[in-house]
């Protein structure tokens, strides 16, 4: 006999292929790389693959796309972010991989193998445009390329850059970047090209080229605060759920959790809710933070503790058991993040792995 959970993630699968439908409106002839990364941003990427039908998938570690391939995964998957080492071209040939080269010392690594032209290694090749994070220097970037062209035994497919800030629409450093990645795309016009995130997606149109790598609006989250008419289409796909434990009639000057951060100034109700840091919920969300309960928002009082939050219900008709959501339908998981000052990518993420996930087909 199983017993119900106390705090669990609802993950609908409806939601998912909505928001790909989406991200295809948004992109028209483009390519689709979904990135399914941190297993697939929290939500459980074996429970998720099979249900998309996308051009390629993208992980990055080795051991994610090993995971996705021993469960029957057959499409194209890349690896964003390896280390170049024998063993890992021995495996990914073997369990064809695709891998991003993204800095010299992986180009020149892997220009010293000698490789078989029978079996060609296929390779993504990053340049960093400005972001200053991975990426070969776009600067220098012409005589890789062109070493990687002409060595035998490597398959250039692509090249790819990443955006730093796609998903602020008042700042210049995409269209900068864009720039560079224009001007080196017209000296390499048959290369296939890479660049786009979620925010490129929705709110970047030149910088769709051949493929976009898509991530948070999969999970039906706006990477950026702003709107569109397709943002707006977005459907979330993890819903955070967990039971009301007790509920407990408190006094004015009774104050609530660990170091009495929260002291109530009038008499009011606290509902103790089964959820806390242990699941992934930020120890660090306000007290105000919204809770959902019976479709309306209430705050959080106190300190987040492991398995428990408390939250203010006043004369609320709520009772033990009743369900409380804390992010997804109906409560933004973008506002939430904000009440913990953080995004809604490392909330979603974090979600332990205690906390059953109910996929709802
Ligand atoms: C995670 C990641 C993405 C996806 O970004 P989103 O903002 O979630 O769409 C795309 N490209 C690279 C290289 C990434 O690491």
């Amino acid at each position: 006999m199983t017993t119900d959970p106390i705090t669990w993630a609802e993950i609908s699968i409806p939601a998912l292929k909505n928001n790909l439908n989406v991200i295809r409106q948004a992109t028209d002839n483009t390519k689709t790389m979904l990135v399914l990364k941190a297993d697939a941003y929290g939500h459980g990427a074996l429970d998720l693959a099979p249900h998309l039908d996308a051009d390629a998938l993208a992980v990055a570690r080795i051991d994610e796309a090993k995971n996705l391939r021993e469960h029957g995964y057959t499409g194209r998957l890349l690896l964003l972010s390896p280390l170049i080492t024998p063993q890992l071209i021995e495996t990914i040939q073997d369990q064809d991989i695709e891998i991003v080269l993204h800095s010299q010392s992986a180009v020149e690594h892997l220009l010293s193998m000698s490789l078989s032209k029978d079996n060609p290694v296929p390779v993504w090749l990053k340049v960093d445009s400005g972001m200053h994070r991975l990426g070969l220097n776009i600067d220098n970037a012409e005589t890789f390329i062109d070493a990687l062209l002409n060595k035998q035994g490597i398959q250039l497919q692509s090249l790819m850059s990443h955006f730093a800030s796609a998903d602020d629409l008042s700042s210049h450093q995409t269209q900068e970047q864009l720039s560079k990645i224009q001007k080196l795309h017209k000296k390499y016009p048959n290369l296939a090209v890479c660049v786009a995130n979620s925010a490129g997606v929705f709110f970047h149109p030149d910088a769709h080229f051949d493929w976009i790598r898509a991530g948070i609006a999969l999970y039906g989250i706006n990477p950026s605060s702003h709107e569109t008419e397709l943002t707006k289409q977005l459907i979330p796909v993890m819903t955070l759920k967990a039971k009301v434990l007790d509920i407990k009639p408190i006094k004015a000057g009774d104050s609530v959790g660990y170091n009495a951060r929260w002291t109530a100034h009038k008499p009011t109700r606290i509902a103790v809710i089964g959820i806390g840091y242990g699941d992934g919920f930020p120890r660090h969300a306000a007290s105000g933070t919204p809770v959902l309960i019976k479709g309306v928002e209430y705050p959080l009082v106190g300190t987040v503790s492991m398995d428990l939050i408390t939250v203010d219900i006043g004369d609320a008709d709520i009772q033990v058991d009743d369900v409380a959501t804390l992010w997804g339908e109906g409560l933004s998981t973008r506002k939430v993040a904000e009440f913990a000052e953080t995004i809604a990518y490392e909330l979603t993420t974090r979600v332990s792995q205690r906390v059953k996930r109910i996929i709802k087909k």
